[in-house]
């Protein structure tokens, strides 16, 4: 065995195993490999944002952990990589960079800065996750951005379209006016802003009285089209079914019931404007009332705002404000905290508008994706109700069109006559429509021979929510079934409700299928001060700042013991710097035990000779590794971790090595046979250590076990070695407990010698043990050799009674050491 060195560069080793794994295809999956189960992982392609922050560490860790779980499993692991490109981010922040706005420049240019962009940040975000040791096959590497992509998102549009699922129609759908595209409404976050609460008097018709409201957003009285009350409310009931005036516009609208207005906010009077939120859009439509869209999509009043036409809407609320005032309208205000939806992506109010958009047919589905949300395998379990509370939740269709550029294009055209929808034939694609004319030449409606182009693009999530059946190889494959559904999907808390709900629906829909068997998810990291970690909040940690000052191995194990698979994490130095710790006591451990084997020939015949520390050291190992097996099984990856942590620092660095060193030192003493036992023993429990650990460390491990093991084992890579199988013969109770009782005399000796300040080879000249009973001086008299040599006993004396001394905890035996 070649012996460790005794200092470490760990980020050295970390660009060394990085490099080789990579050369050496370590981590591809083996097409032509059937004889292995396999095992597929459904990485979600992130956006590339160019930041790659403590929250990706934490999830990326997650599964990669389970990764080089099942390889060492024995399964076969498709760990596939792409990039979802297509983001909204993306547009708004070539916008800035390039300081143009997307409406001014040709779309195709426009495009470019996109693509240039998106390359940009994917190096950076690549390099991150590499740098964090993840064994992902890139050979299997992807954007969505590219035509080929491009041709299975427009594929599944074209099948589904074809199954009816696919729709158009002018509904209300929420818009960000600062992005001008619709969203949906995963992509509306709803925040507490302050706002000022106007009350407005509305008069009567024909009468002298008038009702007075209370609304935030007087700027929409133009497109006030009813007046509603609680038919409970015995204050104003009497006025349902009668005329009440909308002033500014002067126009006569009724006075409606609806029981979900609160009698105790505002005035219990309230105006229904087409569209303030999604409470008026249901009321509209129950009342069937025909909407006054007075906003643009650049967030402007259109020309049914009349005098207001062209005013942003913080400059038409302060002119309706002023003319209400000036006609005595105006009651008074109040300031209020009011929840209101923002975007995802750059944070501004949202509106609601009505434009014709492309819908998917989701809600036709939700008991689908229950009763399936309900057979897959979720770590956490409760985490599954999130999935179904969310489809549960949805009030409108998806809108998967978007008026932007960088985005898929939607592969359809209209009859430019009659307006037919001329949707691409699934030999058509990739394609887009802006730049090609549909493969027939007339209108099969009309026979007119003009079409126009549809412009808008896929919104993103269409592209990435067929990654369960791309990655597996559709639709070229003919063999993707071997890889569909995914084995695992992992996700962050944040996006069920976006990336596992869309992958459930848009598979569903396709192949009546779940797109995956189980459903991994991370917790969100908090910052130093207990908060959501993000860049607004100032709270934030950059992962390669960690990574580059503690080795993506330190890292690893804070997101790996940071706590329960699901639950947040706080971020803090001092776990990282705690992990860092324990790598260098592994290695200082293993470099020592590298020294103490140096003349050890591997023989399963040095077992004959084993001694009691040796057993009960065995026995806990298999323990160990049955509890760390069970975790990962379940992807408890804390208490893996914490598990295997103390063990090798308090049982096999702190107890046995210090226990046995005499031993390997002096042969004459202790003899051949029981010396050889105990380098058995090292030589097996730090193997299984560096095994047990790999999935977390996986840099470390390798370097230890390709210096000290790889030779012997014969495996390319410690992560290319089977994993453990816990053997419940092993287990030796018996053993375990005569172990912990010499360990214990030993421990308890050597914390005496340093409460007294004595070096730990002080020799005492004389121990006394009183056992306390036959059966206990019985078991210690077996480690008498490992007592007195550890504690360097010159005169040592094992008595069945009982006696004086010092006590060892709650074990009835005593000693007395005389120095
Ligand atoms: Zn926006
Ligand atoms: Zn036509």
């Amino acid at each position: 065995m070649k012996p460790l060195p005794r200092e470490f560069n760990i980020l050295e080793i970390e660009r060394k195993w990085q490099t080789k794994w990579e050369e050496t295809g370590t981590y591809h999956f083996d097409s032509g490999d059937k004889k292995r189960l396999s095992f597929s992982i459904d990485t979600p392609p992130p956006y590339p944002s160019g930041d790659f922050h403590m929250g990706n560490v934490l999830n990326w860790t997650y599964f990669d952990i389970a990764a080089r779980y099942k390889r060492m499993r024995g399964f076969n692991v498709f760990f596939p990589q792409g990039w979802d490109c297509h983001g909204l981010g993306i547009e708004v922040q070539a916008e800035k960079e390039n300081k143009v706005r997307k409406r001014e420049i040709p779309p195709d240019k426009f495009r470019k800065l996109c693509e240039v962009l998106v390359n940009k940040y994917i190096a950076i975000m690549k390099e991150a996750v590499v740098r964090l040791g993840i064994s992902i096959d890139w050979t299997t590497e992807y954007r969505t951005m590219n035509p080929d992509y491009w041709r299975r998102t427009q594929l599944s549009f074209i099948l589904l379209h074809k199954k009816g699922l696919m729709y158009q129609g002018t509904h209300p759908i929420n818009w960000c006016p600062r992005c001008e595209t619709a969203i949906a409404d995963a992509e509306v976050n709803y925040d507490q802003r302050e706002g000022t609460l106007h009350y407005i008097k509305f008069p009567l018709e024909d009468s002298k009285d008038s009702l007075t409201i209370a609304t935030t957003r007087p700027e929409l009285i133009p497109a006030c089209v009813a007046v509603a009350i609680n038919p409970t409310d015995d204050r104003f009931n009497k006025h349902i079914g009668k005329k009440i005036i909308v002033p500014i516009v002067n126009r006569a609208v009724q006075i409606i019931p609806d029981e979900t207005v609160d009698p105790e906010f505002g005035t219990g009077v309230v105006m229904i404007c087409t569209y303030g939120d999604k409470a008026d859009v249901k009321t509209v439509l129950h009342h069937k009332l025909k909407p006054i869209i007075i906003l643009a999509g650049d967030g402007r009043i259109n020309a049914s705002g009349g005098k207001y036409a062209g005013l942003t809407t913080d400059e038409a609320k302060k002119a309706i404000v002023g003319d209400l005032s000036k006609e005595g309208l105006l009651v008074k205000t109040e300031r209020i905290t009011q929840e209101i939806g923002t975007c995802d992506r750059c944070e501004s109010p949202v509106e609601i508008l009505e434009l014709k958009q492309w819908f998917m047919r989701t809600r036709a589905l939700t008991d689908d994706v229950e009763k399936t949300a309900n057979k897959v395998v979720w770590y956490p379990d409760y985490m599954k109700t999130r999935l179904i509370d969310w489809a549960r939740s949805l009030d409108w269709d998806w809108v998967i069109s978007r008026q932007r550029v960088f985005g898929t294009p939607i592969p359809v055209w209209y009859c430019e006559n009659c307006g037919e929808v001329i949707l691409a034939d699934e030999n058509w694609v990739p394609m887009d429509p802006k730049l090609e004319n549909p493969g027939i030449k007339k209108c099969p409606k009309c026979g007119r021979t003009e079409f126009v182009p549809e412009k808008d693009v896929f919104d993103t999530w269409m592209d990435s929510s067929i990654s369960c059946a791309v990655h597996a190889g559709w639709p070229d494959s003919k063999d993707w079934r071997r890889l569909f559904p995914a084995d695992m999907h992992p996700s962050g808390i944040d996006i069920i409700r976006t990336w596992a709900y869309y992958l459930m629906v848009r598979h569903l829909a396709l192949f009546n299928e779940t797109p995956y068997k189980s459903c991994l998810i991370n917790g969100m990291v908090l910052g130093l001060d207990g908060r959501k970690m993000s860049k607004s909040l100032k709270n934030y940690v950059a992962a390669p700042e960690v990574v580059n000052k503690y080795g993506a191995d330190a890292s690893r194990q804070w997101a790996a013991a940071g706590g329960a698979t699901g639950s947040d994490i706080p971020f803090r130095w001092p776990d990282v710097e705690y992990a860092k710790r324990f790598m260098t006591k592994l290695w200082n451990a293993s470099a020592f035990v590298s020294g103490l084997l140096k003349d050890y020939e591997p023989d399963e015949k040095a077992r004959h000779a084993l001694q009691p520390l040796d057993k009960w050291i065995l026995s806990k190992t298999e323990k160990l590794t049955q509890t760390v097996t069970e975790a990962l099984d379940k992807c408890q990856f804390n208490i893996a971790m914490e598990e295997i942590r103390n063990f090798t620092w308090h049982v096999f660095c702190d107890c046995y090595i210090e226990a046995v060193k005499d031993k390997l030192y002096k042969p004459e003493v202790y003899g051949k046979a029981k010396r050889r036992a105990a380098q058995y023993t090292l030589h097996t429990v730090l193997h299984r250590l560096l095994q047990v650990l790999a999935p977390i460390m996986p840099h470390l491990t390798e370097e230890i076990y390709q210096t000290m093991y790889s030779e012997e084992k014969k495996f390319k890579s410690v992560h290319l070695s089977s994993w453990p199988i816990p053997d419940a013969k092993l287990v030796d109770e018996e053993a375990e407990k005569e172990g912990e009782a010499i360990m214990a005399v030993i421990t308890e000796i050597r914390r005496e010698k340093s409460e007294k300040h004595m070096p730990l080879n002080t020799p005492i000249s004389k121990l006394t043990v009183y056992a306390g009973s036959e059966k206990s001086a019985h078991t210690l008299l077996k480690g008498k050799e490992d007592i007195a040599g550890t504690c360097k006993v010159e005169n040592l004396e094992i008595l069945p009674k009982e006696g004086e001394g010092r006590e060892i905890s709650l074990r009835g035996i005593r000693f007395v050491a005389k120095y």
